[in-house]
């Protein structure tokens, strides 16, 4: 018999009860393990590259559910993300996923693109954005745009009224840079509440992780050690993110993909070692933050969605919004499935997305909340996508809420 190396697949099954995309399909092939197994079955050449193999590998939201919870340690992850760069190297990929990896390895780049974007979402006429779809999402759905970077329009650092306990970086990804500066907004006036120096460093640029999910390695790269150079400083208490996948790419990958390209690793693993995400930042500081919000009035009542990068590398934020006083929480049945999004799985895949995204809503509803709290931008691009704008339901970042309960400005409903 032979020995089994740690990281080998033991087929025991247990990554399929944790795989959203296998949960909607029930195929064996839609598992993380059968994925494993063709990976295999192709590097040792006994199945050829094709277009179909292209797209059993790439039917997968990436969110690392199947890393976390098998017990032999197989890194689906890595192995995911390699396959699928060789894929897109040998088979190519849509024409909108090239165009957004492009767009992604220059933030000079992403910003035209946005500048542009935002003047189609101001003159495309309604009954346009109502009919034409991002996968599932009418146009009309999807959240407008920052009129300006968020990073141009606040300053690079920011200092706290009174005593200052110590000093964050904010990396703030590129959904709140372009899409969700009221995120930014909040997430500095609680740090800057906490007594923390912000710094907000002008250089940083994509995460790299939606590159890496298509094959855009040496973009990815060099946005990588880009980012790495902004963050590496001394001094630093925490690397706060607002994103978890963002985190996950600072923890994880960052560090990882150094090494496999024989780049030096030191700086990016002090890095990995002092980022957390908000809401786990926002917890260790429990005792500060609690005197600082304002209870009065009727509790707001607010359910949450776990995004699978939260879970997967940090803490859900569930446990924060449990712990403070003046929230109704009403916790959600399903809160720890995956909703779809998975970076462009929504677009690409909009059927299995739809059927998760609609599993969610259900959920969120059952829970008789009125706002659906979640940290991730694409969660909450897909799940809000689902609603219609006057619904009684709306999905929002919780720094947003939490930002709102501090001091004068508790409002019922956001
Ligand atoms: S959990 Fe790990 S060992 Fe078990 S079937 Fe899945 S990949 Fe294989
Ligand atoms: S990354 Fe998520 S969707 Fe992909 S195989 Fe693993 S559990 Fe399934």
């Amino acid at each position: 018999m032979m020995s089994k190396e740690s990281g080998s697949c033991g087929k025991c099954g247990l990554c399929l009860a944790v795989c959203p995309v296998h949960r909607v399909l029930q195929e064996e092939q839609a598992t993380p393990r059968a994925r494993i197994q063709l990976i295999e079955a192709y590097q040792s050449g006994r199945l050829p590259s094709s277009a179909y193999l292209k797209e059993l590998i790439n039917r997968c939201l990436m969110c690392g559910s199947c890393a976390a919870n098998c017990p032999s340690g197989v890194d689906h992850y890595s192995r995911f993300m390699s396959m699928r760069a060789e894929m897109a190297k040998e088979h190519g990929d849509r024409l909108e996923i090239r165009g957004l990896v492009y767009l992604l390895a220059r933030e000079n780049r992403l910003r035209l693109a946005v500048g542009a974007a935002r003047l189609g979402q101001s003159l495309l006429p309604e009954a346009f954005q109502k009919k034409y779809r991002l996968g599932e999402i009418a146009l009309r759905q999807l959240p407008a745009l920052n009129r300006k970077p968020f990073r141009d329009e606040v300053a690079e650092e920011h200092l706290p009224e009174g005593e200052v306990r110590g000093t964050l970086l904010y990396f703030t990804g590129c959904a709140t840079n372009h899409i969700f500066a009221d995120t930014g907004r909040a997430t500095l006036r609680l740090l800057t509440a906490l007594g923390y120096r912000v710094i907000i460093p002008k250089g940083q640029t994509c995460c790299s992780i939606p590159m890496l999910y298509h094959g855009g390695i040496e973009a990815a790269k060099e946005n990588i050690l880009e980012n790495v150079r902004c963050l590496d400083r001394d001094g630093v208490n925490a690397v706060i993110v607002d994103c978890p996948t963002c985190g996950g790419a600072l923890k994880k990958e960052f560090p990882a993909m150094l090494a496999r390209y024989g780049e030096e690793t030191a700086p990016a693993e002090a890095i990995a070692g002092r980022v957390t995400d908000l809401l786990s930042f926002l917890y260790e500081h429990l005792d500060q933050l609690i005197p600082l919000l304002n209870t009065a009035g009727e509790a707001v009542a607010v359910t949450y969605h776990a995004p699978c990068h939260l879970k997967n590398s940090f803490t859900p934020g569930d446990r924060l919004l449990r712990a403070l006083p003046g929230i109704n929480f009403l916790p959600a049945d399903n809160a720890l499935d995956c909703c779809g999004g998975g970076g462009t799985f929504f677009y690409e895949y909009p059927e299995i997305a739809g059927t998760m995204a609609a599993a969610k809503v259900a959920g969120a509803r059952r829970s008789g909340a009125s706002l659906w709290l979640t940290d991730c931008p694409v969660c909450r691009i897909n799940l809000a996508g689902r609603l219609s704008p006057d619904d009684t339901l709306s999905v929002r970042h919780p720094a947003e809420f939490l930002a709102h309960l501090l001091g004068s400005d508790r409002i019922n409903r956001l």
